[in-house]
């Protein structure tokens, strides 16, 4: 990884052609999201100059500024962090994707939020698949009934699922994780309907998009292969 934050979207691009390459998958099906949290605006803005579209930010308060201060009409701005419902209502206005839902209470705040501003926003549920203890995302077993839910929404519109594997360097362990969240994929694909299309699988990170991509991811989401070390 250089210092030049071009240079390493250019080899993350290169990491998931070769990831495609080698199970015959076409590249132009993985969205990289490029995770920016933290990261001065410059570097928001020199990636986008440079043709990347989607950014994702884990925080609220740093995804209302980061919105705020980038007015690039071309950006899509998608939150990943842990989402509390009363936060919904700063992002509404401007956030394309909220990858990290995982209740009903959350879905009817961004269907009102999203009413309110005549927008649309896109949402993947999120799904507790690692096996730590600071456990995120909904159980596989409640799945249903918020995709049953969500088939009703007008402003509000599900595209699939996303998860986080254990945080290790084992991809032996990383692997069966992001297999589950496929598998759960496949067995809801028959919720289809509405406002539910369940088409993304977000998973993948720095250290593991080759293994999640092999395993069916269509999203990834990198931050410190493009942007450098976080100091947290
Ligand atoms: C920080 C973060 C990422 C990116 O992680 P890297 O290992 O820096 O690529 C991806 N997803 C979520 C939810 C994150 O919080």
């Amino acid at each position: 990884m250089s210092n030049n934050i071009l240079e390493n979207l250019t080899a993350i691009k290169n990491r998931i052609s070769s990831a495609c390459e080698k199970c015959g998958r076409n590249p132009e099906e993985i969205t990289l999201v490029a995770v920016s949290k933290t990261k001065p605006d410059e570097d928001v803005v020199q990636l986008l100059k440079a043709g990347q579209v989607h950014f994702g930010e884990n925080r609220a308060k740093a995804l209302e500024d980061r919105m705020a201060s980038i007015s690039d009409s071309k950006a899509e701005w998608h939150f990943i962090g842990t989402l509390q419902t009363n936060k919904v209502k700063y992002m509404a206005h401007r956030v394309n994707w909220i990858q990290s839902v995982h209740k009903k209470k959350a879905l009817k705040e961004i269907e009102k939020r999203a009413g309110s501003e005549g927008r649309t926003i896109n949402v993947l549920i999120q799904i507790n698949i690692s096996s730590e203890d600071q456990k995120s995302g909904c159980e596989p077993e409640e799945l249903e009934n918020i995709l049953k839910y969500a088939a009703n929404l007008k402003h509000t519109k599900v595209l699939g699922l996303m998860g986080m594997a254990t945080f290790t360097d084992d991809l032996e362990v990383v692997r069966p994780e992001f297999r589950k969240l496929r598998t759960l994929r496949d067995e809801h694909i028959h919720l289809n309907g509405g406002a539910v299309d369940l088409k993304h699988l977000s998973m993948g990170m720095t250290n593991d998009l080759e293994v999640a991509i092999e395993e069916g991811a269509t999203m990834v989401r990198v931050g410190t292969a493009i942007f450098g070390e976080r100091n947290y």
